[in-house]
């Protein structure tokens, strides 16, 4: 399925960019190098890039509409340049879906167009490429159209909540078989008009896939569509001949695998739990009242929290020798990082010995605790991770839990019916003192209740985590 075979020297290409990919992937495990491993692997893709561009131009390449190819690329990289420098740090899942819904959406459309030049005139495609265009067809359909949803649902386009009945289960299982039933039709020679709906019900499932999925869970289900692609792309890579997409696309198949898996470890939650469970399908629990409010009035008899003022939080912080800040999805929100690590610094000039409990699941996507406060120039060796830090909280005077909910929360501990139950939290709750930092008394992302906020040790301090944070900063000052 291509033109003349490639010179040594394009081969030697695509190698310089697999090796660049892999070392780059590397480096981006630790965010001390993470900023040089996401040069690297864009290195790497441009040399790829190069390489099939010049490759275009040789004689005999078969290539053609090289005009439109290159308007394609210059099109793309300025609207993904632009979207990338815009897009808010909070959006970032929203940004990832749709790029890997493209990586999905072009490997599907390079199988699908390789198998039709190959079928062209009712020819005979071979069982190895007809199965390798099919396998790249359905995993990168499924992965676009299932990544629209998942940018929908984030977005606020559509709803949220996961929707599921029990038509929808039979439609999905009808749509599933249906599609089963094409990939032996086509695998048993059928032409082009077969791969063509192919590619239809993959797209049809795509969407019935993840409709069904909460948002809470949507993360995951990039991760899962992520790899997703990879594996498209590696499929893509074996119709076209291409060493570089064949390792690339291994390379993100595996890493987004083991990036759910992750996740879901995290969650304390199984694969299947959370792509079949439908957890988000009912109205959200345990939502509250308005900042500043002494009791938080619900469905069931008030309970009351402690608030506390920035000046009196100045007060407490200046009389402190441990501190853990613990960080959530409510200081990416409010981009208060800077305002925290300033806070951090006066004190530790204190003598306070600060430290920053970082969850897995922090924010809305994998290691967002880690880059806001990396791009704050918080040191690295002051964050922990949760198994490191959790003997340390019954020690610390002060736990600062700023725009973290769901990871605080000690149902996951002791309430089996909640959503999160059985998920590793940071142990706040066995803290000297806690003080909360958000603007009410909502929920978080698992839409429950928390009963950290109403324990004896805690004090509210309601307000947006940036101006709170610069108000504890000016407390101190004040107290010095
Ligand atoms: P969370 O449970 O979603 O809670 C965030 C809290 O921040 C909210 O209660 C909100 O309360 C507060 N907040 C929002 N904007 C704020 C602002 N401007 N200033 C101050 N506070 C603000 O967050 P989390 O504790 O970080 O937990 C993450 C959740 O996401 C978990 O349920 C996790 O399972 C889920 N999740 C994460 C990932 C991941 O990869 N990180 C993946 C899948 C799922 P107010 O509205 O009252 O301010």
């Amino acid at each position: 399925m291509t033109g003349s075979p490639l010179p040594p020297a394009f081969h030697f290409a695509y190698l310089l960019a697999a090796v660049l990919f892999i070392v780059g992937l590397k480096f981006l495990s630790h965010p001390a190098r993470a900023r040089d491993g996401n040069l690297l692997a864009a290195l790497g893709m441009a040399v790829a890039t190069l390489a099939t561009l010049v490759a275009l131009w040789l004689p005999g390449s078969g290539a053609h509409h090289r005009g439109l190819i290159l308007l394609g690329i210059v099109a793309g990289g300025v609207v993904g340049a632009v979207a990338a420098r815009r897009v808010a740090i909070t959006d970032m899942p929203q940004m990832v879906a749709l790029l890997n819904g493209a990586g999905g959406g072009s490997a599907a459309l390079v199988s699908t167009v390789e198998f039709l030049h190959a079928a062209a005139g009712g020819a005979r495609v071979g069982a190895t490429s007809a199965a390798s265009a099919m396998f790249g067809c359905v995993i990168g359909a499924v992965s676009f159209s299932g990544s629209l949803v998942a940018f929908g649902k984030l977005q606020g386009i559509i709803s949220e909540r996961a929707i599921t009945s029990t038509a929808q289960k039979i439609v999905n299982a009808v749509v599933f078989l249906n599609l089963l039933a094409t990939i032996s039709v086509v695998a048993g020679g059928g032409g082009a008009p077969w791969f063509l709906a192919l590619l239809g019900g993959s797209l049809v499932f795509g969407v019935l896939m993840v409709i069904p999925i909460g948002g809470a869970d949507m993360p995951v289900v990039i991760s899962i569509l992520n790899s997703f692609t990879g594996l498209a792309v590696a499929a893509t890579g074996f119709v076209l001949a291409n060493n570089a997409l064949i390792i690339s696309g291994t390379l993100v198949g595996a890493s987004g695998t083991l990036l759910t898996l992750l996740m879901c470890k995290a969650m304390n939650r199984s694969l299947a739990n959370v792509l079949f469970a439908g957890v988000g399908a009912g109205p959200v629990a345990g939502a509250r009242g308005g900042a500043g409010s002494g009791a938080a009035p619900g469905a069931g008899p008030a309970r009351l929290v402690r608030e506390i003022n920035a000046e009196d939080a100045g007060v407490l912080l200046s009389n402190i020798q441990s501190l853990i800040i613990v960080p959530g999805y409510g200081m990416a929100v409010a981009q208060a990082q800077h305002a925290v690590r300033e806070l951090a610094e006066m004190l530790a000039r204190r003598g306070v010995d600060v430290k920053y409990a970082v969850h897995p699941v922090a924010g809305r996507m994998p290691g967002h605790m880690n880059v806001l406060l990396a791009e704050a120039n918080v040191p690295y060796d002051q964050l922990y991770d949760l198994e490191q830090i959790n003997p340390e909280f019954e020690r610390c005077d002060v736990a600062l839990v700023i725009g973290a909910n769901d990871v605080v929360n000690p149902a996951a501990r002791t309430e089996r019916a909640s959503p999160i139950y059985g998920m590793p939290i940071l142990d706040v709750d066995k803290a000297k003192h806690v003080i909360v930092i958000k603007r009410s008394m909502n929920p978080g992302f698992a839409g429950i209740d928390n009963a950290l906020y109403y324990g004896p040790k805690t004090y509210m301090l309601f307000g947006d985590a940036k101006g709170a944070v610069s108000k504890l900063v000016e407390a101190l000052k004040a107290a010095a």
